[in-house]
């Protein structure tokens, strides 16, 4: 790009409303969107009441029956899908640039990884609409059966900050290429990428209430949806204590279904038959990316004894060297922490994991402060024990706990030993190791000597309490789908 960042950002002027029924529209209280890069407002956006929310519902509903998407031919969907990825290319500036303003990632990488995610995530899934089979099983010659899949209805998407585009359109593709129509709530921090994501469906050729954005606070629209009886399904990525709310809420309205992709504590192992330059430096670089603002993030990294000296010092060298920069800078390698709330939780949790048997070795204190904005470095305990609280709680931010072990069994315990169960990976050139270890945890992603690989092709998604359903992936798709069984007698055959 020839203006920068900052260039562009001085022009930008993004949607404020929530889109109902195709039309942006004001509702009733704004609340501003704050840079965490310097703690300034980008934006008033409209938050969306328990009224707005039932307006949403109604629009996806009347969509839905009339079946303006629901009933299009697969082969039209999938070319509406496609535009819409085409879209987001097109449009990859703006959309990086505003996931920077409203979240604090650089916006470069914002642009190499997000906006390229979210139009792959369209483009797969619009490739899919026309590819999708029914089944005829055999069945004794006077009968005739079919096993045919089926639009689910009105789908309730609520995602997080952290990915704001990767994570709604992790929901939002697969919904619409089944024939959902969706309503989607972005988290508050994040509604910005989300209003332009939607805006570009709209032009992609997205009718009108097939697709709706109901910012707001999740205890009022969040919930709202969560509750709703005319939501048929809720997808939901974000921490697993609100992911409880979910489940109650289904419980209490109209026993939707409830598809959860929740927290993490991830382990990296490394053993010492490893490439341990390649181990040590993607260990860092899974919990310093995105600020360690993700799911993923492997937060802990369990070596074995005897390599212990040499890892942590390939690590925190990395770590020293990686620091927090304006989300607008080209060369930023992190950013800032998603708000000043989120900096001083990750501060506290940071004391707190001080005095219980972890040792502070490299960061613990927010940086460039005079900006204005929440910047945090990476951060390394080691010495942790296992059951320790910077081992076990989930900390959202860049910061690494490190623990020792001594043979694989002992791996295996210390990594398995929380309630989380969402991805892991191992390190060593031994093939029977590296099995029998990938094959002993209990996770939904597991990495062998790698860290976040996969492609669309891939499922995602955790197990314990970090929830159940799958993202991406064909079987993403079956969350959005019943399937219906119809059985036709036929006459005796002559
Ligand atoms: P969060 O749970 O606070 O919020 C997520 C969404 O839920 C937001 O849209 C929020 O507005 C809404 N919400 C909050 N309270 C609600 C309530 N009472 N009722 C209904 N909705 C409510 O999470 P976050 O801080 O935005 O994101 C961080 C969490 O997300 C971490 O725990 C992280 O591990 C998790 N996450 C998981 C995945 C995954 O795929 N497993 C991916 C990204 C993030």
């Amino acid at each position: 790009m020839t203006t920068t960042w900052h260039e562009l950002a001085d022009k930008i002027s993004p949607r404020t409303g929530l889109l109902i029924e195709g039309r942006f529209q004001d509702a009733g209280e704004a609340f501003s969107v704050i840079a965490p890069r310097n703690g300034k407002s980008v934006a008033d956006v409209s938050f969306a009441s328990v009224h707005d929310v039932d307006k949403a519902v109604a629009s996806a509903r009347a969509a839905f029956e009339d079946g303006r998407w629901s009933k299009r031919a697969p082969a039209e969907r999938k070319a509406v899908l496609m535009t819409w990825a085409e879209l987001c290319r097109a449009n990859a500036d703006e959309l990086a640039l505003l996931m920077a303003l409203e979240m604090g990632k650089p916006a470069h990488e914002a642009k190499a990884i997000e906006v390229r995610a979210v139009a792959n995530t369209l483009a797969w899934f619009g490739e899919a609409c026309d590819k999708i089979l029914d089944e005829l099983p055999h069945t004794s010659r006077d009968a005739l059966a079919l096993i045919t899949r089926e639009p689910a209805g009105v789908v309730g998407a609520v995602v997080p900050w952290n990915f704001p585009l990767t994570m709604a359109g992790w929901k939002v593709a697969p919904a619409l290429a089944a024939g959902c129509s969706v309503v989607l709530k972005p988290a508050e921090n994040s509604p910005l990428s989300a209003l332009r994501f939607a805006e570009l469906g709209l032009e992609a050729g997205l009718p009108e209430g097939v697709f709706n954005v109901v910012n707001g606070h999740g205890h009022i629209a969040g919930r709202a949806l969560g509750e709703h009886p005319d939501v048929d399904v809720l997808t939901f990525t974000g921490s697993t204590e609100v992911g409880r709310y979910f489940l109650d809420y289904a419980a209490k309205s109209n026993l939707k279904r409830v598809y959860l992709e929740l927290g993490g504590k991830s382990a990296n192992i490394i053993f010492p038959d490893a490439d341990l330059d390649k181990a040590a430096s993607t260990a860092a670089w899974s919990i310093f990316f995105n600020q360690g603002e993700m799911c993923t993030a492997g937060s802990r990294l369990l070596v074995h004894e005897s390599i212990h000296d040499e890892v942590v010092a390939r690590v925190s060298a990395i770590a020293s060297a990686m620091q927090p920069a304006d989300p607008l800078s080209d060369d930023a390698a992190m950013g800032a922490l998603v708000s000043k709330e989120h900096l001083e939780r990750v501060e506290t949790m940071v004391e707190t994991g001080a005095k219980d048997r972890a040792e502070l070795i490299v960061g613990g204190e927010r940086v460039n402060a005079d900006s204005g904005g929440y910047y945090f470095p990476p951060t390394i305990f080691d010495h942790v024990a296992p059951d320790a609280y910077i081992a076990q709680e989930e900390v959202f931010g860049p910061v690494l706990s490190v623990s020792t072990f001594k043979d694989d069994a002992e791996a295996l315990a210390i990594a398995n030993g929380t309630r989380y169960g969402l991805a892991s990976a191992v390190w060593t050139q031994n093939l029977d190791r590296a099995v029998a270890i990938s094959r002993g945890l209990r996770v939904g992603v597991c990495w062998v000597n790698c860290y976040e690989e996969g492609d669309m092709t891939i499922p995602f998604g955790g197990v314990k309490e970090s929830g159940f359903g799958r993202d991406k992936s064909l079987h993403a798709l079956e969350k959005f789908f019943d399937l219906k069984s119809t059985w036709i007698q036929l006459s005796e055959p002559s």
